[in-house]
């Protein structure tokens, strides 16, 4: 295991993870979000866009995006 800054709180921790264990949570949260804002509407052009609907922040988005979290977004963005 290596030593970590937390993607979202910026503290330190042990783990695999990106983010630390109170931050776990909220991750999940907001992918379940993202994914549920999909269904309903994939019409978003851009990161922006999803960002600003789901109010899930940039940095956030990218990072689910590039670790495959987000089901079905890469075809339209
Ligand atoms: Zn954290």
């Amino acid at each position: 295991m290596e030593f970590k800054k937390c993607m979202r709180c910026g503290c330190f921790f042990m783990s695999d993870n990106d983010v630390c264990y109170n931050c776990e949570p909220r991750d999940k949260m907001d992918i379940a979000n993202l994914n549920s804002i999909l269904e309903e509407n994939n019409n978003f052009n851009s990161i922006q866009d999803l960002s600003i609907a789901s109010g899930v922040n940039i940095n956030n988005l990218n990072r689910f995006i590039t670790k495959n979290k987000i089901s079905g977004l890469d075809s339209k963005l």
